[in-house]
């Protein structure tokens, strides 16, 4: 996955380039900027490549999601569906603008289940929010459909699959908005940095806004333009959006790499008849920035995972099932409803009684998944070796199990 894997002289130049004019905010300055203007270039370029009409940058894919949301008028009352898998920030952002986070089973798309979508909707639900994880695609058909039945906003986070297609569009460009992240580790970054895409004018005006103290900036002194609302500071720097104009640039060689790694590797696994893989709607669009498979039974899984650290070769695979930020079961805080301020009590309720109802559809997928990061600069030996050391393990692991059974 991560882009920071590949620096070249491309990031330096782009941000001396912003060094040179002293100028690191993205807005004002007219004249002592020197013409240079690399947020507003990378908007442009991502709304070029991605086909969208207009993209706003932020200062994270959390920011992105929290602007969003409010741009959309998203808030108090309102429920907003999202998945058990996912990163922190999904619950994060919503209860950010003081919607409600209902939480809904993953299938094995490793993404919402568009049936149990179908179950969570209630009259105060306002908008969907698909998580395209570990590099691809939720079921945009049916969520789509869901969404123009019940009139729902489709909003989709989109920030492990940057470059990932569904049926030829970007994901992110295809509901009413969608955001990607820029961070350290996602394939491509910024440092930190995050996208809102959207082909919605008012949704790109207010998070234009939204994002920058509620400014309009319209007219041409910043400061004598009006707030007509309420915003916030989540603006990126043009430091920032300067690495990423020289990471975005590359994104599609990024891909090409990830894709060949991610064949490589699922071919040597497919050998195991135990294996199997993520259902994946649209191969063609996958970002391969993981190969995600399944074993038969959790305690096969858990001993695979066991056996390969074990053997030290366990680096650079992911049991989310266990992992403190991806996956309901760990998250403890929010279940808790443990917040540093204060929310109204029957606020904290709701979301408490959200977070632990029963995900049992979801644990029987989680419990037995295991994603595999393709790396920019694994190599095809190293691929073949990594990919080698998997299959032993399962093999020696159902080995040991036939000789006890
Ligand atoms: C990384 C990530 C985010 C948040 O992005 P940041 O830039 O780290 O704030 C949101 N959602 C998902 C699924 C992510 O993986």
């Amino acid at each position: 996955m991560p882009g920071f894997e590949l620096f070249g002289a491309d990031e330096r130049k782009q941000v001396n380039d912003v060094l040179e004019t002293g100028i690191l905010m993205r807005f004002g300055f007219d004249g002592a900027r020197k013409g240079i203007w690399k947020a507003k270039e990378l908007e442009a370029t991502i709304s070029k490549k991605f086909g969208c009409r207009y993209t706003h940058l932020v200062s994270s894919g959390t920011t992105a999601l929290s602007t969003v949301l409010g741009a959309l008028g998203i808030g108090y009352g309102d429920e907003v569906i999202m998945p058990t898998f996912t990163f922190v920030a999904s619950f994060e952002s919503i209860i950010s603008v003081g919607a409600l986070p209902v939480l809904v089973d993953v299938d094995d798309t490793l993404t919402l289940n568009p049936d149990a979508v179908r179950k969570a909707i209630t009259p105060k639900t306002k908008c969907v929010m698909p998580v395209h994880m570990c590099g691809a695609q939720a079921d945009m058909d049916s969520l789509q459909q869901i969404c123009k039945e019940h009139n729902l906003i489709l909003l989709e986070d989109a920030c492990q699959s940057t470059g990932a297609t569904y049926k030829g569009k970007y994901l992110g460009t295809i509901g009413d908005a969608g955001c990607y992240s820029f961070d350290f580790v996602k394939i491509v970054t910024c440092g930190e940095g995050g996208a809102i895409v959207t082909n919605r004018e008012d949704v790109y005006l207010k998070s234009d806004g939204f994002s920058d103290h509620g400014h309009d900036h319209i007219g041409v002194d910043r400061g004598a333009d009006l707030h007509p609302y309420l915003g916030y500071n989540y603006r990126i720097s043009e430091l920032h959006a300067a690495v990423g104009l020289a990471q975005f640039s590359r994104i599609d060689e990024f891909l090409a790499k990830q894709r060949a790694g991610h064949s490589q590797l699922k071919a040597i696994l497919a050998q195991l008849p135990e294996i199997s893989f993520r259902r994946v709607l649209d191969e063609a669009g996958d970002s391969c920035t993981f190969l995600s498979w399944f074993l038969p039974t959790t305690e096969l899984t858990q001993a695979v995972v066991a056996e390969l650290k074990a053997q030290n070769a366990w680096g650079g695979n992911f049991y989310w099932f266990d992992h403190n930020w991806h996956y309901i079961r760990k998250w403890e805080h929010l279940k808790q409803g443990v917040t540093l301020n204060a929310l109204h009590p029957e606020y904290k309720a709701a979301i408490m009684q959200q977070a632990n109802k029963d995900f049992g559809p979801s644990d029987a997928v989680m419990s037995r998944g295991v994603s595999t990061q393709i790396s920019l600069l694994i190599s095809e030996q190293q691929i073949k070796e990594k990919g080698e050391k998997i299959v032993a393990a399962v093999k020696k692991v159902l080995a040991a199990q036939k000789i006890s059974a």
